[in-house]
């Protein structure tokens, strides 16, 4: 694997209580991999439940922001380092992170859907609950508050975005398609394109037996068709070692749904760089801004 160059925009740490390794442990095996830029994009705090393996707590926060911070610094001029947040989106605390995420000083706000109406449907503990679900349900549901996320206005990126086949294959190993998906996928793509939110690749499909990235190629395309053009690549790594796995998939996935960039956000702004310069062996350069 040839990451040199390249940038992972979907680093976990054991701050939120489900990965390992800590903000300089991924610093120490970016050098090593050479990558340009990576952003940390650990899990916003919950407010809807209280569990001290799924996200970081509210206390926890500023103290994340500062040492992000403070390793920028340390590590100016020799790797790029961004601070980013996945924050989970769940109609019922919007209000209470909009209000929270006010003010936080931040490169991008990656925004997730990982509950469906209380169901943790990406969490091996209530993996059940794929069982005799009516799996057409469980897709519209999920694009509509992928959608609605987007209508928000408070996020630059939505992770991970057809996420919900994560645990799907178990229980429906045949593929899915865009006619399976209908227009609810299309409305929620139309809802990201109106408000300028980006799409991101994310790699942990292949860690989680599915053998693809999320989205699916076929899904990917439909965002390029809709006129999505901010793109972020991330492994999603909850452990070091999964650092920069699968970059190069993801890079070739963008370009066989004829994108010819990547995006790097800095203070929120979106920035591209073309995929040729990304994967040269060297610090990307930037090509121009919205
Ligand atoms: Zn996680
Ligand atoms: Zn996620």
């Amino acid at each position: 694997m040839d990451t040199r160059g390249l940038v992972d925009y979907h680093l976990h740490t054991e701050l939120c209580g489900h990965a390992r390794g800590g903000l300089e442990d991924y610093v120490g095996r970016a050098l090593e991999l050479g990558l340009a830029e990576v952003g940390f994009c650990d899990h916003f705090p919950l407010l809807h439940l209280k569990d001290p393996t799924l996200s970081m707590t509210v206390e926890d926060l500023p103290r994340y922001l500062r040492e992000v911070e403070e390793l920028r610094g340390r590590f100016s001029g020799m790797l790029e380092i961004r601070v980013g947040i996945e924050v989970d989106y769940l109609p019922e605390t919007l209000q209470q992170v909009s209000e929270m995420l006010e003010g936080l000083t931040l490169d991008y706000v990656m925004g997730s859907v990982h509950f469906l109406d209380g169901w943790g449907f990406d969490d091996p503990r209530y993996v059940d609950g794929y069982r005799g679900r009516d799996i057409r349900a469980l897709w519209e549901r999920y694009f509509q508050l992928l959608g609605d996320a987007a209508e928000s206005g408070k996020f630059d990126v939505m992770a991970h975005p057809d996420y919900f086949r994560r645990h799907l294959h178990h229980t429906h190993p045949e593929p899915l398609t865009l006619e399976d998906y209908g227009p609810i996928l299309f409305e929620a793509i139309d809802s990201m394109a109106s408000y300028g939110v980006g799409v991101e690749v994310n790699t942990s499909g292949y860690r989680h037996g599915i053998g693809d990235c999320y989205p699916s190629l076929e899904v990917l395309r439909a965002f390029k068709d809709g006129g999505i053009e901010t793109v972020t690549i991330g492994s999603d790594s909850h452990r070091v070692e999964d650092l920069g796995s699968g970059l190069e998939e993801a890079v070739a996935r963008l370009r066989s749904a004829s994108y010819d960039h990547i995006s790097i956000f800095e203070g929120r702004r979106n920035h591209f760089v073309s995929l040729d310069e990304a994967c040269r062996p060297r610090k990307p350069q930037i090509r121009f801004s919205t």
